[in-house]
């Protein structure tokens, strides 16, 4: 084992939320050191080689790796150090009240130790056992993000003959970018009767391309020996039950996956901080704080976000919160509930520290298929309405975001974010 290293706050993860947070825990004068298990800087941007990062954060249409570029190098010329390479087998805290983490690296394994966490370790695909494909397992079936990297890190090509199965948003750009390449994409299959991914990336990289999108249909069975030789593409009920009579098979060498992400959250766990079933990320407060003191959350470890702006805004509120923390005094939490009303598939935060006056950034998602007109109210039990908003549509791909200001919660029980249906000819917001 090599020597103790001591920090103010430890950051999990070298992505763009992780980079944010070290930048803000910098700023807010804490010694800051990011643990990254690759050994590159960037997280998942490093292979999202399209643009369109960075209009907010930046005011520039950046590529993934230009945005995480930037967010590397505002870290360190922070101050933030880099501990790249290197995987946290254990994390506990102990008997002083510090998190002490087993950091296992070329050097060996180095146990350091910090006042405040910040979990910033992104999120995974959901694989073919999560989206119970039948028949043979050959070579030839990858995730999308597996694909994305072979093509745009390794410059190889997954196959020449792609289907792809779910529309989230890495499978539809995805589906752009085997086409570039030349590869034939036979077509993206969604179980249910909407895309899951956003309404901009089905028009501009399937409908732009060409590229079919099948609605209600499923891969029900994979063959092949040692490579995929085709699969097999039955149609769905609304219940997402595969309609007898329906199959059809198609010829391709190559099965794309993109059937869902979900927050990577095993350290957490093992630290006893409790998940919200709907985001299966921490349940926590308007500063990242999970409901661990000295554990703070922030970008897609907490949630899935379409937007890497959005990743870094929650990691640069964890990283200032987290150094706050860590350079004291300690101060007792006085958490108010924030719960989603019916019609709403979550809301993050899910609590709101009435002892600290800081804004409210708001996330949530629609549950329901194309909602068109709808306003949604963050309201208070005791002080009844706070912010409102009307939508001319809510779909739940798209995440949608709400800034509260700086606000008194005393006396409040509780904060519910509620939806209801609109007439559209009243919408104007
Ligand atoms: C496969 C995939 C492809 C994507 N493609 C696109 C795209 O094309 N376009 C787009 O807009 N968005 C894309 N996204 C969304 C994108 O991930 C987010 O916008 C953003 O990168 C999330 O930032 P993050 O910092 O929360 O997580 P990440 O970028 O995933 O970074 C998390 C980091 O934590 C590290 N880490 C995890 N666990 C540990 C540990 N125990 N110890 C040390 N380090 C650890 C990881 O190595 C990683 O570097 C993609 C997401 C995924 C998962």
């Amino acid at each position: 084992m090599t020597a103790d290293l001591t920090m103010d706050v430890v950051v999990l993860g070298g992505g763009p939320a992780g980079l944010a947070a070290a930048s803000g825990a910098r700023a807010a004068g804490a010694s800051t050191l990011v643990v990254e298990r690759e050994e590159r800087l960037g997280g998942i941007l490093k292979q999202c080689v399209h643009d369109g990062f960075g209009l907010l954060r930046f005011k520039e249409r950046l590529s993934g790796p230009e945005y995480a570029l930037r967010e590397a190098a505002r870290a360190m010329a922070a101050g933030a150090q880099m501990l790249l390479e290197a995987f946290v087998t254990r994390a506990e805290r102990g008997a002083d009240g510090r998190f002490s983490l087993d950091c296992v690296s070329r050097e060996g394994v180095r146990r350091v130790k910090a006042k405040a966490l910040v979990l910033a370790t992104g999120c995974r695909e959901r694989t073919d056992r999560q989206a119970f494909i039948h028949g043979d397992r050959p070579a030839g079936i990858f995730t999308a993000g597996l694909a994305q990297y072979l093509v745009n890190v390794q410059g190889l090509l997954p196959g020449k003959r792609a289907v792809i199965l779910g529309s989230g948003d890495i499978g539809l750009i995805m589906a752009r970018r085997l086409v570039l390449e030349g590869v034939e994409v036979e077509g993206v299959y969604e179980i249910k009767g909407e895309p899951s991914g956003l309404t901009r990336n089905v028009h501009q990289c399937l409908e732009n391309y060409g590229i079919a999108l099948s609605l209600c249909s499923t891969v029900s069975e994979v063959r092949g020996r040692r490579r995929v030789e085709g699969v097999t593409i039955a149609r769905t009920d609304a219940r997402q039950r595969m309609v007898a009579g329906s199959e059809q098979a198609i010829a391709c060498d190559t099965l794309i996956l993109s059937v869902g992400l979900i927050p990577e959250n095993e350290l957490a766990l093992s630290l006893g901080v409790p998940l919200d079933s709907a985001t299966k990320g921490p349940r926590l407060d308007q500063n990242m704080h999970t409901l661990v003191d000295g554990v703070f959350a922030c970008g897609n470890a907490v949630q899935v976000s379409d937007l890497a702006d959005y990743v870094s805004e929650s990691g640069e509120i964890a990283g200032r919160a987290a150094a706050a923390f860590a350079l004291g005094p300690l101060r007792e939490r006085v958490l108010v509930p924030l719960k989603a009303g019916p019609g709403l598939l979550y809301a993050v935060p899910q609590f709101v520290d009435a002892a600290s006056p800081t804004p409210v950034v708001t996330y949530f998602r629609s549950n329901s298929s194309l909602l068109e007109g709808a306003r949604v109210t963050i309201r208070g039990s005791a002080c009844g309405a706070i912010l409102s908003r009307a939508y001319l549509a809510l779909r739940p791909p798209e995440m949608e975001r709400l800034v509260v200001p700086e606000r008194d919660y005393t006396g409040e029980s509780s904060i519910f974010v509620e939806l209801e249906r609109e007439e559209r000819e009243a919408i104007h917001g």
